[in-house]
């Protein structure tokens, strides 16, 4: 019998990544095959975000575009899941705008994406699946199927939810509170994966320095984060996202420690001047900030350092903004996720009176990316002459003469094709070559 084809289209983070890959193995155990093109498929399914208004709006746009393709194919099933529905204004939105999507739900009900496809199949109406995180607080299931996208490269969720309600910030609406998964579980994954041939591991959390503290017995990251470095083979082991304040010392010397670490820290800043980051309640000063940058990069010396920052957050004064500069100058970022601040309803910021000009705003975020070019080819520039371990991606995107690669600190390099090419996924030796803002170029050494 012919299989049932499903697209998956996922808009935000690597957690949403990690959970349309749970969400696709659960459909293809059902029968169900991966499609890259949206026209044949037999069920769309959108899993939006809700981190950014334009996040929300492009996704909200994209399933407008869905209306032609279910007036051609009646029999089409279409999905939205994911941060942007669990919102109930949002929800509305589709149930009142967009008649043609089928089903909807919410971030805590993809453990249930068996049992709603089979009620989707069936139904004769349209199925809304969202309640709050009051009313369903998430759980741990372990052992849902994964169709993963690469076979040398993973997400690992070792949490869900947060408890930090930093003002600006719409995922523990979103998300819910902290949930740990067991070491153990952790643990096995890790070895199955590397067991199986991949090579990158990326351990995903919202704070994944709270991992452990709501377990029955609390089970810290550094602790979690040694363990999985003793697994034997050779593979590299990441974990994003971290929070300043609850980012020790202590995991920085298991960093420092294991090789299996990626040289890599990426730490959101946000803001440099205190006033903003009490108003986004982040709880750390920026030379709390610095002291463990200043740390990190004593016990890992050539460390990257990557940040996200927030400009035009309400009451930023150019003072504030000054600040901001003057802690990229001192911190020198490798790469810097920089947003333009974006209200979400249901959130303190979204309340705060004073609003930056959109004109200020504009002309902060140029001043930003300016100085962020200029300290990125300078520490790009510093790697000149050296040889280092990358990890293979396949050709690169923008030439197809070169291969791209990453380096153990998340630095992009394309290097020409050698005679005898790697494969994506192989570790290689590339000695860098030309410095640029946004990448390197490397020579292929072994
Ligand atoms: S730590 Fe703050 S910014 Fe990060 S997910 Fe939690 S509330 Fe949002």
């Amino acid at each position: 019998m012919k299989k049932k084809l499903i697209y998956i289209n996922t808009f935000g983070c690597q957690q949403n990544e990690a959970d349309s890959e749970t969400l696709l193995g659960i459909a293809e155990k059902r029968g169900y095959e991966a499609t890259p093109h949206m026209e044949e498929a037999d069920l769309i399914l959108f899993n939006t975000c809700a981190v950014r208004e334009h996040a929300e709006l492009k996704a909200l746009s994209t399933t407008g575009q869905l209306k032609h393709l279910k007036e051609k194919k009646k029999s089409l099933k279409i999905g939205v899941c994911g941060c942007m529905v669990q919102q109930e204004h949002r929800k509305e939105d589709i149930k009142q705008k967009y008649p043609y999507v089928d089903f909807v739900f919410g971030t805590n009900k993809i453990a249930d994406f068996d049992r709603i496809l089979s009620e989707v199949e069936k139904a004769k109406k349209r199925l809304f699946f969202v309640e709050s995180y009051e009313e369903n607080p998430g759980r741990i299931v372990e052992g849902l199927p994964v169709s993963r996208r690469y076979p040398y490269r993973a997400y690992v969720s070792i949490m869900s939810g947060c408890n930090n309600f930093c003002t600006y910030c719409i995922v523990p609406y979103v998300r819910g509170r902290e949930r740990s998964r067991a070491p153990e579980a952790v643990y096995a994954e890790v070895e199955g994966l590397v067991k199986a041939g991949c090579r990158e591991i990326t351990l995903l959390g919202q704070n994944v320095n709270s991992y452990g503290k709501d377990l029955a017995e609390p089970y810290p990251f550094p602790r979690l984060l040694r363990r999985l470095c003793e697994i034997e083979g050779d593979f590299v082991i990441k974990f994003m996202t971290s929070h300043p304040k609850d980012a020790t010392r202590e995991l920085i010397d298991v960093m420092a420690a294991s090789p299996k670490c990626e040289r890599h820290f990426h730490l959101p800043l946000q803001s440099g001047s205190d006033g903003i980051l009490k108003r986004m309640n982040r709880r750390y000063r920026f030379e709390d900030y610095y002291a463990l940058v200043e740390y990190m990069k004593e016990k890992i010396p050539g460390i990257s350092l990557t940040t996200d920052l927030i400009v035009g957050f309400p009451g930023e004064t150019e003072e504030d903004f000054e600040a901001t500069l003057e802690a990229m100058r001192r911190c020198r970022f490798d790469g810097v996720f920089s947003f333009v601040y974006s209200p979400r309803k249901g959130t303190p910021a979204a309340e705060y009176p004073d609003r930056v000009p959109d004109e200020v705003t504009k002309d902060r975020m140029a001043r930003l990316l300016a100085l962020q070019q200029t300290v990125q080819t300078e520490n790009n520039a510093r790697l000149l002459g050296k040889t280092l371990r990358c990890l293979c991606e396949g050709p690169s995107k923008t030439d197809a003469a070169f291969l791209s690669a990453r380096t153990d600190g998340g630095r992009l390099v394309h290097f020409p094709i050698p005679e005898n090419p790697p494969r994506e996924g192989d570790f290689v030796h590339l000695k860098m070559s030309e410095a640029r803002a946004i990448m390197l170029i490397g020579e292929f050494v072994s």
